[in-house]
């Protein structure tokens, strides 16, 4: 009967989200763990001045190597870090590995780029972040001017008068800021004026669909003439092919990072690709 079937249905759904909840209680259970057991770890890729080649800036990005399961992408397990609090410690740890590594970089292999490293807004939310990051800086004798944090529209769009403070200690001591995924946030386009803001990088939705897609291509003019009118500076992200970077150049985009150029790498194939590179 068809009272049957609904009730059938009812409990294969039911166990679905009980499987669901189970997998996600146990992914936070290991993610836990992850840090004391060495688990996680960035991946660096470079970021590429588009009318010279060089290489200006390497964004960190986190990865989990989960027992028995192989590497992770953040996608799956920073939401869960986010709801946990656990983003707190696993993002403090990423933004000190990444200092110390740019720093040895900045010695020892003639690198004299920026490092990225991404914040959640859960992050950027805590009253003691500055602090947070200004003790890693004064720990790592990273030079502040050399760190760039990539936020998302989210972060800006809090509009709270702490973040306009955040960002003005940032600012005074010459620690750079970068919107990402800029183009799939908030549409309120003011807080670019308000904020002391270095850099947009293009979101990869957009660029995807280049040079073929006419839409793409008005939005990303749009950008990056609102950026230079804005003296910010522009850059594309998840940049494939070689076209999509000559669209880029005829438009006077400045900068590019994606898989043209390397994929996020492991920090000595990415001492080895820059030897390569220079
Ligand atoms: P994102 O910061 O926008 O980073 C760009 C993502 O695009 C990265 O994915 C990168 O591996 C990927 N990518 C780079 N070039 C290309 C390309 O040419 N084509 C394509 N299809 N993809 C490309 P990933 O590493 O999986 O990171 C995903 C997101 O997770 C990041 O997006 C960022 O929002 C977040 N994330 C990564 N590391 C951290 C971290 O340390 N802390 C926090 N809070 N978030 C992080
Ligand atoms: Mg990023
Ligand atoms: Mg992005
Ligand atoms: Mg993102």
């Amino acid at each position: 009967s068809a009272k049957g079937q609904g009730r059938n249905r009812y409990q294969f759904y039911s166990e679905d989200l009980t499987y669901a909840a189970a997998e996600r209680l146990r992914l936070e259970h290991d993610l836990r763990g992850a840090l004391s057991r060495d688990e996680i770890f960035p991946l660096y890729q470079p970021q590429i001045e588009l009318a010279t080649g060089r290489v200006i800036g390497v964004e960190a990005l986190m990865r989990w190597n989960r027992a028995g399961q192989g590497l992770i992408s953040p996608a799956s397990f920073i939401p869960v870090a986010e709801d946990s609090g656990l983003i707190l410690a696993l993002g403090e740890y990423i933004l000190r590995k990444a200092c110390l590594q740019a720093r040895q970089w900045h010695e020892h292999q003639g690198f004299q780029g920026t490092i990225a490293v991404n914040v959640s807004a859960v992050q950027f939310r805590q009253n003691d972040f500055t602090d947070v990051v200004l003790r890693v800086l004064s720990e790592t004798g990273f030079p502040p001017e050399c760190l760039e944090l990539e936020v998302t529209e989210s972060v800006v769009m809090q509009g709270l008068e702490s973040v306009v403070q955040k960002m003005g200690i940032l600012e005074s001591h010459g620690i750079k800021l970068a919107i990402d995924d800029f183009g799939t946030g908030y549409s309120s386009l003011s807080y670019l004026r308000q904020f002391a803001i270095d850099r947009l990088k293009i979101d990869q939705s957009f660029v995807r669909d280049l040079p073929g897609d006419a839409d793409a291509q008005a939005i990303i003019r749009a950008i990056v003439a609102m950026g230079r009118s804005l003296g910010l500076r522009v850059m594309a992200e998840g940049v494939e092919t070689e076209a999509q970077a000559r669209f880029l150049q005829d438009i006077e985009c400045t900068e590019s990072q994606g898989y043209l150029y390397a994929r996020p790498m492991k920090s000595n194939d990415f001492e080895a690709w820059l030897k390569t590179r220079n």
